[in-house]
């Protein structure tokens, strides 16, 4: 499962962001992951629980922007309406190629935390 080893890469990722920021927590982070990076979505998020599972971040949420691919005609110069997880062979206008475009992200967007400075935190108590 590759995802658990994406998902490592977010977490440090996320982490390096709250350096400035001495004892913060990570509360939520999102991601965009691409149609064309082999990345399951479910996977991701389950690899993602099953990281901090235990940690004082178990709570944190990962949020998956999910970036389809695109196809756009050269001839038209607009993206063409593909079938969910299929694609065109053809543009269905004009019958010229189609080129692909897009669905390669893995981008951190957004790192949330909290700040534990006065602040009475969410300790778990199982
Ligand atoms: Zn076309």
């Amino acid at each position: 499962m590759h995802e658990l080893s994406i998902a490592q890469e977010i977490l440090s990722s996320a982490r390096a962001a709250l350096q400035p920021y001495p004892g913060a927590r990570l509360e939520r982070v999102r991601v965009a992951v691409g149609e064309l990076t082999a990345i399951e979505p479910e996977l991701l998020r389950f690899a993602w629980e099953a990281l901090l599972e235990g940690t004082p971040e178990a709570a944190c949420d990962l949020d998956v922007e999910w970036r389809p691919a695109q196809q756009l005609c050269a001839t038209c110069g607009v993206p063409k309406a593909r079938p969910p997880r299929g694609w065109l062979p053809v543009c269905g206008d004009c019958g010229g190629p189609l080129r692909v475009d897009g669905g390669q992200e893995l981008d951190l967007l957004q790192v949330s935390f909290v700040v534990p400075d006065g602040e009475n935190g969410h300790e778990r108590d199982d």
